[in-house]
């Protein structure tokens, strides 16, 4: 399957490439998008011109675009109901903006249109990283901290204690990436309980595609 990766960076697209791999059950051959992104808000503004040119120029099954939460609101189950759009959750944004993108498209390359997967590292990419390997980092954990006001962990904790520093060569973070999540491959039922709202979606949104194909 054809696939584009969009994320913060090139580890983290590392990382999608596995779960998109491990979730639809076949190999990806990855499409290079024309833009690529470089934190937020860089993902939400390259994301309109990638998915036109995806849809348009290329033969992509798919496009497969992620990004972390930092401090804004959590996805949740609430964030799942019919017309519900949460204006500072940035999975609610990002599906708005492929929703928004596609809407009118003629279909184009053969085929009707583009499959998309939207996900919501929380509150960093790192987390997710950590799965299996630390109890203490869930989205519930850093939901009760949002809460409360006392998170339980920071984002450059969580950094260091994947890549031992705060300033990993992004040769070393692709590499600790794959490690990480290659550690999920062929079930990833720990990862979409830990991370309901951003991963669960995720999973959920490449789950559909298998059913589009059949
Ligand atoms: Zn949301």
């Amino acid at each position: 399957m054809k696939v584009a990766l969009l994320s913060e960076s090139p580890a983290d697209e590392a990382a999608l490439r596995i779960v998109a791999e491990g979730v639809l059950g076949r190999p990806v051959e990855v499409v290079q998008p024309p833009l690529r992104a470089r934190g937020w808000p860089s993902v939400a503004q390259v994301l309109p011109v990638i998915l036109r040119h995806l849809h348009f120029r290329t033969d992509a099954d798919g496009l497969v675009v992620a990004a972390d939460s930092d401090d804004t609101v959590v996805h949740t189950a609430e964030h799942e109901r019919p017309g519900y759009f949460h204006p500072r959750c940035r999975l609610c944004e990002l599906r708005a903006i492929v929703r928004q993108t596609l809407k009118n498209l003629p279909s184009a390359q053969g085929r009707a249109r583009l499959h998309t997967a939207v996900g919501l590292a929380v509150p960093a990419v790192e987390a997710w990283y950590l799965c299996g390997r630390d109890d203490a980092v869930t989205e519930a954990a850093w939901l009760d901290g949002q809460t409360t006001g006392a998170p339980p962990y920071t984002r450059r904790e969580l950094k260091h204690r994947v890549y031992g520093t705060m300033h990993p060569s992004l040769p070393f973070e692709v590499q600790r990436a794959t490690e990480e999540m290659a550690r999920h491959r062929g079930d990833f039922r720990r990862l979409e309980f830990d991370f309901p709202g951003g991963f669960g979606a995720l999973a959920a949104d490449l789950r559909r595609w298998r059913v589009g194909r059949a």
